[in-house]
C-alpha cells in the first residue's frame, strides 16, 4: 500500500511539473530538465522568462495542477465506501500529499513557485526584474531559515520529524543563495561582451600531431591553453585541456590531434560583441562548455566557462 501511495505522489508531482512546462514551452521558454524531489519540484527552466506576465503563469500552472488533483481526490475519496478501507485510505493520503504540495510550494521564496509568483509581481510593479529577482531570493533565504528554526525547536521538543523540516529548508536557503548568486553574477556581467573574457590567439596546430607532442612542444613549454586544429590551410577543429585529459597518459603518444579535438562542425558559435551573459545562457540551452567565438568566419578565439569564471572573479577583485 505504501508503494501505490508513493507512486501516486509521484504521478502527482510529475503532473505538477507538467503543468509548469506546457505553460513555459508556450512563451517558448525551453524547460531543460524537471527535478523531482521531496515536498514537490522545482522545473529548471533554461532561461528567464520574457516578462512579468509569463512568469506569473508558468508559475502558478504547477499549484493549479496540485489543485485540481487534490479537489478530484477529495471528490473520489467521498465516493468510497466503508466496505474498501484500504482504498479509501490511498485515496485519503493522496489527497493529503496534494494539499501540502499546494502549500509548501505557494510559501512566497523563490525558487519555489510562490516566490516566483511573488517575484512576478514585484517585477510587474517596479518593472525591474533583477530587483525583484533580489528581494524574492532574499524572502526565500528568510523562509529557508524560519524551516530550520522550526525543525530544530520541534527536534528540541523531542520530535524528531522536525530533522525533516529543517533539512527542507536548508534546501530552500541553498536553493534562495544560488539564485541570488546568479543574478548578482548576471548584473556583474552587464555589459561585458565576449571578447574581453575570451581566450584569443589560439595556436594553430596540425591535425596529425599527437597529444604527447602537443602536450610537451606547446602547453608545458609554451604555456598555450587553447588549439586550433588545422588540415591544410583551414580550421578542421579546437582542442582543449580539458579534451587531452578525457584520453588515458598512456594512449598521448598513439593519438593525433584530429582524434580527440571538438570538431568544428559540432560546436556553438558566438560573436565577439554579443553580451558575456547571452553566452552563458547559449551554453547552457546548447549544454556545451565553450563557444567558438568567430567573426567574418573567421576564428578570433575561444570562451570557456572557465574564461568566464576567471573573468568574474576578477570583476569581483576589483569591485568593478
Ligand atoms: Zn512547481
Amino acid at each position: 500500500m505504501g508503494a501505490v501511495t508513493a507512486i501516486m505522489l509521484f504521478v502527482s508531482v510529475l503532473l505538477h511539473e507538467l503543468g509548469h512546462s506546457v505553460v513555459a514551452l508556450r512563451y517558448k521558454v525551453p524547460v531543460r530538465s524537471i527535478t523531482l524531489f521531496i515536498f514537490g519540484g522545482v522545473a529548471q527552466i533554461g532561461a528567464e522568462p520574457p516578462s512579468a506576465i509569463a512568469e506569473f503563469l508558468i508559475a502558478i500552472a504547477g499549484p493549479l495542477v496540485s489543485l485540481a488533483l487534490a479537489a478530484l481526490f477529495n471528490a473520489v475519496q467521498h465516493l468510497a465506501t466503508d466496505g474498501q478501507p484500504l482504498w479509501g485510505l490511498v485515496k485519503y493520503l493522496a489527497y493529503l500529499n496534494n494539499l501540502a504540495l499546494v502549500l509548501f510550494n505557494l510559501i512566497p521564496g523563490y525558487p519555489l513557485d510562490g516566490g516566483r509568483v511573488f517575484r512576478a509581481i514585484v517585477w510587474a510593479i517596479t518593472h525591474n526584474m533583477q530587483r525583484a529577482t533580489r528581494m524574492a531570493t532574499n524572502m526565500g533565504r528568510f523562509f529557508g531559515f524560519l524551516f530550520i528554526f522550526v525543525g530544530f525547536l520541534r527536534v528540541f521538543r523531542g520530535d524528531l520529524g522536525g530533522l525533516w523540516i529543517a533539512f527542507i529548508g536548508w534546501f530552500l536557503h541553498n536553493a534562495a543563495s544560488a539564485q541570488g548568486y546568479q543574478v548578482k553574477f548576471q548584473t556583474l556581467l552587464a555589459g561585458h561582451t565576449v571578447s574581453q573574457a575570451m581566450s584569443g590567439h589560439c595556436a594553430a596546430v596540425p591535425a596529425d600531431l599527437t597529444l604527447q607532442q602537443l602536450v610537451d612542444e606547446h602547453i608545458l613549454s609554451g604555456g598555450q591553453r587553447c588549439f586550433l586544429v588545422n588540415r591544410g590551410a583551414g580550421t578542421v577543429g579546437l582542442m582543449t585541456l580539458h579534451r587531452i585529459k578525457e584520453v588515458p597518459r598512456g594512449e598521448w603518444p598513439t593519438t593525433s590531434a584530429a582524434q580527440a579535438m571538438l570538431p568544428l562542425e559540432k560546436l556553438k558559435r558566438v560573436s565577439p560583441d554579443k553580451e558575456l551573459w547571452t553566452a552563458l545562457q547559449q551554453m547552457d540551452r546548447a549544454g556545451v562548455n565553450q563557444l567558438l567565438v568567430m567573426t567574418d568566419g573567421q576564428v578570433v578565439g575561444m570562451l570557456s566557462r572557465e574564461d568566464v569564471i576567471t573573468y568574474l572573479s576578477t570583476l569581483q577583485e576589483l569591485g568593478a
